[in-house]
């Protein structure tokens, strides 16, 4: 393609909305277009890199099995109630209506539709099992897109489903589909790393997440630096630790000023201690309107998935200020164990293994000190209720965790029979006995993809693209404008699309550091500068965009050396 026949709209500054590097280097390289807050259009070079990434996934589907579909983005409200999902989506399902006033929403997920069409479709244990595919445009009103492509609130996702005879089978296939990813991963030339993870709004039974690690990742991780063990905190256990030998004996119960001091910090300082001595007592208000109180020591953190989960809600809220008020007739920051009356207490692991304590006394400015459960307050339930973090001991070796930011790029979840049992999905087995079919469903955010490749593909100068997925993979930059530099410009043009080399020939009237700039930006694996002082001595510049160093090369010797070192990169075993 030719630089002035292409809509390339590239930024020499940065824009001003754009916070991560992914987002601001996809917009000023001419990739994408914001419309609304989450919401862009894919401009040529944007759905270049889009279509690639989408060919691989592609590839590695079809490999596997799986056979590629395409489902509706508009889904009748019916089939999602069956589920229930059409209230437990929340504000995140967009809804609309028909012009006879049907209820609609635009699909954020195709469990429901898939799980119709099989039951429709599939009658006997001869038909499964069944993996159905599709790349295709979801909506999600996310409740703070941002990033770019990498939250938006239209975006672009490789949906799968499988469907199994049994827990067995659907294992197999969910282990298929993880070799996938990882090829899909690999081959678009990412840094990644497979988590456990939490089920979240799809349900089911176990999950794993692929990470990309990345500093502006959105998710923390945990891992274990010697074995294969990472979860994603949301879900990671907590090894509860044995109840310490240092315990001292129960001291006198006393209440002391802290006068201003609300946050953890602020006691610590006050009262001259650290955050492990002290309990914070969270309280949340739940769907049926019945607070909860939960206990976390001071340098720990609340999992409210975890809470969640054990409690069996989906929507934990922290209480506001007026709730607080009411329940501990105190103002936030105070709120403590002792005297709190109506409401079930529930205490992280770590609580239980304290003595002599520091907690709030439900009283504007106080706290306790010396608190101890069992005497001066009693803990309804114990459990695993706060996030793992850096030092946590290992469930899989004598290691400490550690941590890192990642970006989710894909998802793999065992679904169990959570949707066939709920709307119907079942087979006739050799015997003629009716079963659940056991499902599996695995996502993929295409352009979230794209964006994380970006993120660990930079230099201050611009994207350095994997060759997989860089939209061009020769950028030809003619630097004057004599007869002899068009010529061979123009002969190695042709040359290297003949042999399906593709290539952009930067054939602006422009000057050499401008095209320099909007090449670096671009981030093709290969430029190629053409000029007379090199031609003198029958050579052009090469320079790959992730070495940085220019080598010269002889003209005739260009396309042979781009086809091997793409044929190193494209092509997959
Ligand atoms: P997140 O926790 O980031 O919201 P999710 O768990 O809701 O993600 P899934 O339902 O598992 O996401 O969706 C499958 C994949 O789709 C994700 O792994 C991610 O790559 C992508 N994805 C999800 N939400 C978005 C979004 N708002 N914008 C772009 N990609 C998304
Ligand atoms: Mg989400």
């Amino acid at each position: 393609m030719r630089t002035t026949h292409m809509f390339i709209p590239t930024l020499r500054e940065d824009p001003g909305e754009a916070e991560v590097i992914s987002h601001r280097l996809m917009l000023r390289s001419g990739m994408i277009r914001k419309v609304a807050a989450g919401i862009y259009s894919y401009l040529p070079l944007g759905l270049r890199v889009i279509r690639k990434v989408e060919q691989i996934i592609r590839e590695e589907m079809n490999r596997i099995g799986a056979q590629e579909v395409l489902l509706p983005v508009l889904s009748p409200a019916e089939l999602w109630q069956e589920t229930e999902r059409w209230d437990f989506y929340g504000k995140e399902l967009i809804r609309c209506q028909d012009r006879h006033d049907r209820d609609f929403c635009l699909g954020p997920t195709h469990e429901e539709v898939v799980t119709d069409l099989f039951r429709r479709e599939v009658r006997s244990y001869r038909q499964l099992p069944v993996t159905l595919y599709q790349i295709q445009t979801k909506f999600r009103d996310e409740i703070r897109p941002r990033f770019g492509l990498m939250r938006g609130r239209e975006f672009i996702m490789k949906d799968a489903y499988s469907f199994d005879q049994n827990e067995g089978e659907a294992q197999k296939n969910y282990q298929a589909m993880y070799e996938a990813y990882h090829r899909i991963f690999t081959r678009t030339g990412l840094q990644f790393r497979a988590v456990e993870a939490d089920t979240g709004l799809i349900g089911g039974t176990s999950s794993h997440e692929f990470m990309v690690l990345a500093n502006t990742g959105e998710e923390l991780i945990v891992f274990d630096p010697e074995s294969s063990y990472a979860a994603n905190v949301e879900r990671a256990e907590v090894v509860p630790v044995e109840r310490s030998q240092s315990i001292t004996s129960p001291q006198p119960l006393k209440k002391v000023s802290t006068p201003q001091a609300k946050t953890v910090t602020e006691v610590c300082q006050l009262l001259n201690t650290t955050p492990d001595r002290l309990v914070k007592t969270l309280l949340y208000t739940t769907p049926d309107n019945s607070p909860i109180a939960v206990l976390i020591r001071g340098d720990h953190q609340a999992n409210e998935i975890k809470i969640q989960r054990h409690l069996g809600i989906h929507d934990l809220t922290l209480a506001d200020s007026e709730c607080v008020r009411t329940l501990t007739n105190a103002p936030t920051g105070f709120a403590g164990p002792i005297g709190l009356h109506g409401l079930t207490i529930l205490a992280d692991h770590a609580v239980g293994t304290l003595s002599n304590f520091i907690v709030g006394a439900n009283e504007a400015d106080m706290h306790y000190i010396n608190a101890n459960a069992g005497r001066d307050f009693t803990i309804d339930v114990t459990g695993d209720f706060r996030q793992a973090q850096a030092g946590d001991s290992s469930p899989q070796s004598q290691a400490k965790l550690e941590t890192a930011r990642g970006i989710e790029v894909g998802h793999v979840f065992m679904l169990g029979t959570k949707y066939s049992e709920k709307m119907g999905a079942t087979y006739l087995d050799s015997q003629g006995a009716e079963h659940n079919a056991v499902m599996g469903c695995y996502g993929i955010g295409v352009g979230r993809t794209v964006a994380a490749a970006i993120e660990q593909n930079h230099d201050d100068r611009g994207i350095m693209w994997p060759i997989p997925i860089a939209p061009f993979h020769v950028h030809l930059l003619p630097v004057t404008n004599s007869e002899r530099v068009h010529e061979v410009t123009q002969a190695l043009y042709a040359e290297l699309q003949q042999a399906n080399i593709e290539v952009l020939l930067d054939d602006r009237e422009e000057r050499a550091g401008v095209k320099f700039n909007d090449a670096d930006l671009i981030g093709s694996p290969f430029q190629v500068v053409i000029g007379d002082k090199g031609l003198a001595q029958g050579t052009i510049d090469l320079k790959e965009r992730i070495r940085g160093e220019k080598m010269p090369i002889a003209p005739s010797k260009l396309t042979a050396y781009v086809r091997e070192k793409l044929a190193r990169d494209v092509n997959w075993p």
